[in-house]
């Protein structure tokens, strides 16, 4: 755990959404973590180590499925064994049918896609 403030820049797979940058400032006692997956590609959206009161959580891209987030699980356990978070933001496309709910997870590069 690090002061709030306590930064190391770590280098991006893939630049800011917002931004461009590739380049950031990520809390210090996270910054391996996150370089690490990013040097294997895993494109990371924002990530907080907790400071102290909770535990560290990495935002990933919307269409990551159960099993990518377990290869950042596993990836992470090998250098850092604190009891991570992954957090995904998705839109669900949910409609009913006679079978229950169907249930569609639109990926997010296609959430401003023009029709
Ligand atoms: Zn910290």
């Amino acid at each position: 755990m690090c002061k709030w403030g306590t930064y190391k820049d770590v280098k991006l797979a893939y630049p800011k959404e917002c931004s461009g940058r590739t380049v950031v400032p990520v809390d210090s006692c996270i910054a391996k973590v996150i370089q690490k997956l990013n040097d294997e590609k895993i494109y990371t959206k924002g990530c907080c180590c907790g400071h102290g009161k909770s535990d560290p959580d990495i935002v990933i891209d919307s269409s990551g499925s159960n099993e990518d987030i377990m290869k950042i699980l596993n990836s992470i356990k090998e250098i850092d064994n604190r009891n991570w978070k992954i957090i995904q933001w998705r839109i669900r496309i949910v409609g009913q049918s006679k079978t229950g709910l169907e249930d569609n997870i639109v990926p997010n590069n296609l959430w401003y896609k023009d029709k």
